[in-house]
Order: structure tokens, then C-alpha cells, then sequence
């Protein structure tokens, strides 16, 4: 198969200048093998922080070029099987992430797979969820790091990016220059200690442009909900960026009445964490595809 990279074609920044390594056309379905977010250095529980070669933390698969995208278009990416290989590693870092006020001690943890479960420190067993912390296309101008979530995607955190979903795009620049990267075998919401069950893997997707005027992106969908997701310096700032698209999906995309859409919101949406460790926070607001239904609307497929 030819729409195959390995997780050794990486890139660490989101950027329009960037040199694809593979160039495909939409609704074929890619192979790609990712890295941790250490790039593996982390091996053993000797491995710490402190002899990590930052400049290759935060991989991102790619960049890939998807032939036929221009600025402007809405990218979908169909996630047809996001795959753990294990083991995952997680470190504990003084005055690092929304914990490390309490953290004294630095410590990491190479924490195990077994069957569909990951095994903390030969005590906790928890089924894996298997999801992308980095996902998205270039912006049209300037270079985002794959530390940092955005309005092209990046490093959103967000458990929902798995076996199933579909995110949603928009295209800064011709070809796109789609990545992901930084899988967790599962991680909560939050990412409240920098890290989930950062593990190596694999994914299957399907590129396609879709026909969605206006719909305000990143933007996700599986089985049962939709949802956007909203980077911002504040969580604050964030989740009122979140509800103000949603608003928008509803009212402009699906064709809410501006009442229900907001009453709704308020009966059946849900206002989640994804992160708070990141450059920037992220929010999502997730929205029940059946009450889309009970007003005329599915997603276009
Ligand atoms: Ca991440
Ligand atoms: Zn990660």
C-alpha cells in the first residue's frame, strides 16, 4: 500500500511552509504509525525529564498533502481505527501542569498493556480509549508548534479523538498539511499532570472535503453527539468561544431557530475539559445528534 508513513516522518510544528512527505488524494483510506510524545526517549523509570531532547517532544505523523484541498475548504477526517501499541509511559514533574504545585518528587511511570487494558504500577487496570492528542492542518500563516491547540487543531487533548470520530477541518493552505500524533492509550479529561498513557500506535483514516458552509471548526462527530472544540489563554475564554459555535453549528448550519438552539443547549448539551496543561486551554461542547434529527438535520456525509 502506498498511503503508508511511518511514525519516523514527523514534523513538530504546524506550519504552511512546511515540505509535505506524502501527497494523497481525498477518500483514500492512510496508514500511519505515531510516536509518543517523547518521541520513545522515555524507556524505563529512569528516564526523567531531565535528559529529555525537547526539541523532539510532540511528533506529529505527517505532513501529509491532500490533494484538491485549497483555504477555506472543510477537511473531514474519518478515524477508522486509532490503535495503542504500548507500553505507555507517564511522568510526574514538579511545577509542571495543573498539579505540579503538589508534586515534590519527579517521577516516571512505564505503565504496561495487557489485552485492551493498560496496568498502573501492577495495582490499577483500566480499559484502554485509545485517542490523538495532536490532530489538524496548517494554518495560512506562521508556525504553531504541535505543543500548542488552535483553530487548526493541534494539541487539543480531547478523549473524543478515537476509533470512530470524524474531526473536521478548515483548510489554511492548498494540500492541507494534515498530522496527528501524541496517541494515549486512555487519558481523562483534563490531562490535569501534563500527560495521559503517552503511548506509541497506529491509525487508519480517510481524508475528504466536504460541503458544510459555515461550520465553525475543529468540529467532531461520532455515533451519538457532535461537538466543537475551542482553544483559548483561559478555560474562561475558552468555553465561551465553544458555546458561541455551537450556537452558530445550530442556528447556522443546522437551522435551529436562535431560541431553541440556545434553550437546548442549556437542556442537553454538554460543557467538557479537555486539557488545561497546554499553551492555550480547551473546551468542547458536545450536542446529541438525535435532537439534530428531531430538527430535519443529519451530517452531510
Ligand atoms: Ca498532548
Ligand atoms: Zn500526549
Amino acid at each position: 500500500m502506498t498511503n503508508e508513513l511511518t511514525r519516523d516522518q514527523a514534523f513538530f510544528g504546524f506550519s504552511p511552509e512546511a515540505e509535505p512527505v506524502l501527497r494523497v488524494p481525498q477518500g483514500e483510506e492512510l496508514h500511519l504509525t505515531t510516536h509518543d510524545c517523547f518521541s520513545g526517549q522515555l524507556k524505563t523509570t529512569a528516564d526523567t525529564l531531565a535528559t529529555l531532547d525537547w526539541s523532539i517532544t510532540n511528533p506529529a505523523t505527517g505532513p501529509i498533502y491532500i490533494e484538491g484541498t485549497k483555504p477555506g475548504d472543510v477537511l473531514r477526517i474519518e478515524l477508522h481505527e486509532v490503535k495503542a501499541h504500548g507500553p505507555s509511559v507517564m511522568v510526574a514533574v514538579p511545577e509542571v501542569g495543573a498539579l505540579g504545585h503538589l508534586i515534590t518528587k519527579e517521577e516516571t511511570v512505564i505503565v504496561e498493556h495487557d489485552g485492551d487494558s493498560v496496568v498502573f504500577k501492577d495495582r490499577v487496570r483500566v480499559k484502554q480509549k485509545p485517542m490523538l492528542g495532536v490532530i489538524g492542518v496548517a494554518p495560512s500563516e506562521g508556525t504553531i508548534p504541535n505543543s500548542t491547540p488552535g483553530g487548526h487543531g493541534g494539541n487539543m487533548d480531547c478523549t473524543l479523538v478515537t476509533s470512530g470520530a470524524s474531526l473536521y477541518f478548515t483548510v489554511g493552505v492548498e494540500g492541507a498539511l494534515f498530522g496527528c500524533g501524541d496517541m494515549h492509550a486512555v487519558m481523562g479529561d483534563g490531562e490535569v499532570v501534563i500527560c495521559g498513557a503517552e503511548t506509541p500506535g497506529e491509525v487508519r483514516l480517510t481524508p475528504q472535503v466536504v460541503d458544510i458552509p459555515g461550520l465553525p471548526t475543529p468540529f467532531l462527530e461520532n455515533d451519538e453527539i457532535v461537538a466543537v472544540i475551542a482553544s483559548a489563554e483561559t478555560t474562561d475564554a475558552a468555553y465561551k468561544m465553544a458555546i458561541d459555535m455551537m450556537h452558530a453549528f445550530l442556528t447556522k448550519v443546522a437551522g435551529f431557530p436562535n431560541n431553541d438552539a440556545a434553550l437546548l443547549m442549556s437542556l442537553v448539551g454538554y460543557l467538557k475539559f479537555c486539557q488545561v496543561v497546554d499553551p492555550l486551554m480547551t473546551v468542547r461542547f458536545e450536542f446529541p445528534k438525535s435532537v439534530l434529527a428531531d430538527y430535519g438535520f443529519s451530517m452531510p456525509r
